[in-house]
């Protein structure tokens, strides 16, 4: 446990370093899209997802009232039991080993507002005192616009890993606002990609492990 803590520093310590770019990921997500990466790996199966905060909550502000604070505990809590999000096809043998459930609340938001001055700069010097006025109120509202995460990590070990033929995703109905899961998938075999919906919440992996 402690290593893995270790690790997971070091790697975030060197992501911000070599790539400053992937810090920035929370602001470009999509509203409605998940993502969640799933490995195979001999025995093992780890499903990671990231999924908008606006999907599970419907809000990616920081909770700061009771009932704000009072959902994100809830959605938080049915993370914590993965049988909420998903479903392992049960002749696969898995015993979850390991879960780590957190939010990324997205702050960087200065890099897009440089931007923004940039754009307002042009058009000063075409209208000056209309357009001024204006810019103060859009630097207002971005100010207010937030962007967070649910991270979800999820690691299992197997006693016939290759017999999971089927991942079902009791998410769509855990959480009513949830939109699509953009899924990779990566195996010995290879890789894939899917898109589930809430319509057909779940993956086909014959032949996949
Ligand atoms: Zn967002």
């Amino acid at each position: 446990m402690k290593k893995s803590i270790y690790y997971s520093l070091l790697m975030s310590a060197m992501m911000s370093v070599a790539a400053a770019e992937e810090t920035r990921q929370v602001d470009k997500h999509e509203h409605g899209v998940g993502e969640l990466n799933i490995a195979v790996e001999g025995s093992a199966i780890n499903l990671e997802f990231m999924i908008p905060g606006a999907d599970i909550v419907g809000f990616e502000y920081e909770a700061k009232s009771d009932s704000d604070i009072a959902l994100v505990n809830t959605a938080l809590s049915k993370f914590q039991d993965f049988e909420n999000i998903f479903t392992l096809s049960s002749s696969g043998n898995c015993n979850l080993v390991d879960a780590e459930i957190e939010i990324n609340q997205g702050d960087d938001h200065e890099d897009e507002h440089d931007h923004e001055d940039e754009h307002d700069h042009e058009d000063e010097h075409e209208h000056e005192d209309e357009h001024d006025h204006e810019d103060e109120h859009d630097h207002d509202e971005h100010e207010e616009e937030a962007h967070n995460e649910f991270v979800a990590h999820y690691s299992f070990t197997c006693g016939n890993v290759k017999e999971i033929d089927r991942i079902d995703f009791p998410y769509f109905t855990t959480f009513p606002n949830s939109g699509e899961l953009e899924i990779q998938f990566v195996s010995e075999v290879g890789s894939t990609s899917f898109e589930v919906e809430g319509d057909k919440p779940f993956i086909d992996l014959k032949g996949k492990i």
